[in-house]
This record gives C-alpha cells, sequence and structure tokens, in this order.
C-alpha cells in the first residue's frame, strides 16, 4: 500500500484482491452484446455483476442499476435525463454541499434556461437547512455524505421534504458507500450515484440506481446496451472488480470502521498533546477516517505544498476541484463570514490500511510547519 498517502476521498487504491479478476477478465473479448459464446459468456458475466451489486446495495432489483463510467457521468445522466423528459422548465433545490459533477451540470442547464434553482444553506455544522415555508420543486439534490467534512445527512429529513416538494431526489452517496451500511431501500432516493473508485475498486466504472431510471431521457445515444439507457460497450472486467470491491466493503465495515475510529483519534490527539490550535469543520453525523481542520492564519493550500514538500499527502478540499485553487464552497457556505475559516480547510482521510505510525508522523510534520522555529539570534530584547 502506498505509504503517507491521506486522500483517500479522492480515491483509493485498487484492493489488491481484484487484480486477479482484472487479469483474467481483462484479456478476454467480451462483449455483451455480441450473439457468439464470448459474446453471451460476457452477457452472463456482466448480469451476475449487476445482480451481486444490486444485492449489496439493497436495491430493489438488478434493473435499477444501470453502469456508467462513474458519478460524475452519473449525475449528468440524472439530471439532463430528468430535465429533458418534458419541455417545462424545472425547478430544482439544491445546497453548496453538492459536489461540482451536480453543481456545475446544474450551472450548465440553468444557462440552458431549463431550470430554476433554489439553493437551500447550510448550518454552520455542515447540514442542509431547510426553510420553514413550503418549497415545491421537480428535482432535489442532496448527497448522503460530504466529500469535503464527511457530514452526513438526515435521509429522514430529505425523504420527508421529497414527499412533500413532490420532487425526485438525486441522491450522491459516492462518498458513504464502504463507509456507512448504504441500503438503496432504506434512503429511498429516486436517483443514487455511486463510483467504484471511491471504495477501493477500480476508476472508470459505476453506476446510477434506483427507480428514476425509468424516468431519465437517454443523454449517450448510438446503441441498445443498458436497455436503451446509455449506449456504448459495457467493461465486463470493471464492472466484475466494481461488484467485488463492494462485496469487500460491506462485508468489512465494521472492522474498516473501528480501525479508521481508532486512527482518526490517534491523529488528533498527537495535535493535541502538541498544542497545535486547530478547528474541526462539519459536526457528526460524520464519515469515519474523515477529518477537516481549519488552522489559524494558515490556507489550507499553504499547508498542502508544504506537507507535500515533505513527503505527506492530503487535500486543501475537494480534489477534484484542485488544480483551480479557490475556497470551498462547502466551507464558505458554513462560514460566511469567517473567510480565514473557509480558506483554512485541510482535508485529511484515511484509510483502514493506515498505520498508526503515519498518522502520528502527519500531526508531527503538521506541528514543525505551525509551530515557528525560536530564532538562532535569540530574542532582540
Ligand atoms: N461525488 C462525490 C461526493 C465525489 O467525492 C466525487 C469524486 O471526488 C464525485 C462525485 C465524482 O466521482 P467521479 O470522479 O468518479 O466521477
Amino acid at each position: 500500500m502506498i505509504k503517507n498517502y491521506f486522500d483517500f476521498a479522492a480515491t483509493t487504491p485498487l484492493d489488491p484482491r481484484l487484480v486477479e479478476i482484472w487479469k483474467e477478465y481483462s484479456a478476454l473479448p467480451l462483449n455483451p452484446s455480441s450473439i457468439h459464446q464470448s459474446g453471451q459468456k460476457a452477457r452472463r458475466l456482466l448480469e451476475t455483476a449487476r445482480e451481486r451489486i444490486a444485492e449489496a446495495l439493497d436495491a430493489d432489483a438488478p434493473s435499477d442499476i444501470l453502469f456508467t463510467s462513474g458519478a460524475t457521468e452519473s449525475a449528468n445522466l440524472a439530471l439532463r435525463g430528468l430535465v429533458q423528459m418534458t419541455s417545462e422548465k424545472k425547478r430544482v433545490v439544491t445546497s453548496a454541499l453538492e459536489h461540482s459533477c451536480i453543481s456545475e451540470t446544474l450551472e450548465a442547464l440553468e444557462k440552458e434556461k431549463l431550470i430554476e434553482v433554489t439553493e437551500f444553506s447550510l448550518t454552520e455544522s455542515g447540514f442542509i437547512e431547510y426553510p420553514q415555508h413550503h418549497v415545491g420543486a421537480d428535482i432535489f439534490c442532496l448527497m448522503h455524505a460530504n466529500n469535503e467534512t464527511g457530514t452526513i445527512q438526515n435521509t429522514q429529513r430529505a425523504k420527508a421534504f421529497r414527499d412533500e416538494s413532490k420532487s425526485l431526489w438525486v441522491c450522491d452517496v459516492s462518498q458513504s458507500i464502504g463507509k456507512l451500511p448504504v441500503s438503496l431501500k432504506a434512503i429511498d432516493a429516486d436517483l443514487f450515484l455511486i463510483s467504484a473508485h471511491k471504495f477501493y475498486g477500480p476508476p472508470g466504472i459505476g453506476c446510477l440506481a434506483g427507480p428514476g431510471l425509468k424516468k431519465l431521457r437517454p443523454q449517450i445515444v448510438g446503441g441498445p446496451q443498458e436497455d436503451n439507457r446509455r449506449a456504448g460497450t459495457q467493461a465486463v472486467a470493471l464492472a466484475l472488480c466494481f461488484a467485488e470491491a463492494l462485496e469487500f466493503a460491506q462485508k468489512e465495515l465494521h472492522e474498516r470502521t473501528l480501525k479508521l475510529d481508532k486512527l482518526e483519534a490517534i491523529f488528533l490527539d498527537e495535535l493535541k498533546n502538541n498544542s497545535v490550535p486547530f478547528l474541526r469543520n462539519g459536526e457528526t453525523p460524520r464519515l469515519p477516517g474523515f477529518i477537516n481542520l481549519s488552522f489559524q492564519d494558515r490556507e489550507g493550500v499553504d499547508l498542502v505544498i508544504a506537507l507535500d514538500q515533505m513527503g505527506f499527502q492530503v487535500s486543501p478540499g475537494s480534489a477534484c476541484s484542485t488544480g483551480v485553487v479557490a475556497v470551498s464552497p462547502v466551507l464558505a457556505a458554513m462560514f460566511p463570514s469567517d473567510e480565514l475559516r473557509a480558506a483554512g480547510g485541510l482535508r485529511v482521510t484515511l484509510s483502514h490500511h493506515t498505520t498508526e505510525d503515519e498518522v502520528i508522523q502527519l500531526a508531527q510534520a503538521i506541528t514543525k510547519i505551525l509551530t515557528p522555529s525560536p530564532s538562532k539570534f535569540g530574542s532582540t530584547h
């Protein structure tokens, strides 16, 4: 396993137990649309993967799983697919919590004059704030667990809002799978976004899931695959690795959580013992192994660069929005009048493979950066 990597919310390495599956099936000519024997075999394997995923996620039926390249494609298909079903302008409710795959798709649809967007505010603790008055909506975007602070939204409350507003609920569960017991039936959203590389599966595969699949207009056309809902030859070997990673994640959830909780406590204790002042962003309920901190007078980006030079890989916020370093929209919405705190966010996300030694060393490296060394010229007084 890679050492001193603390950015498992951005992506996880492939579980080494999947390498054999990948080797075996990626070496075969598997096109599920071909009618010869290899094609029939491919179809059987693909449908088995779909059944296993449906079972592991507690979906209503395998037909509620539509393979995509990941959560971003799923978000585009869900939002564009729902909006384009009929010609009326749709009302969408969202918040700053959403990942750019949702927020930027909504921005594009708004520019195309296909939707009007209402944004609910966030509490300082990192939860969506519902207004007192009735709000009607066609589409409601609320993720399960946030990718910057790890806060877990109340799904019962979200369901009540979906019912009151008579909307369709698009729920991004990319961060919660593998870290929480996720049952699609229990959450009861209309559409779910999932990416396999967030739980030690391969990148490039995921799904859009849920009963709302029947209400979508296809976005990628040019073939009959996925029941005419997403054209293009399916990646059978990737789908098998996706199913396997998901089963491991569900089976090992309890022990992984215990380990993550322990590592998190060791890391925070080490910072406290070293008298490093910090504020934790995002309150409980929160994903295990998910730590977002703001440090006094230090921008998160500066810390990320300094830590990287010392060999520690962390994130200033959402990895998908780096490259362009901007203040996190999630922290900015949580702390609208505290720019320093919003700019100070440093995200440390752990794995069950992370060692105690690694988290202690990370805390020590942060301490070293934040504790000014005494001047060699001594005091001027
Ligand atoms: N949704 C959330 C909450 C994420 O954290 C990410 C990735 O960072 C995505 C969606 C996008 O996933 P992908 O890049 O696999 O499409």
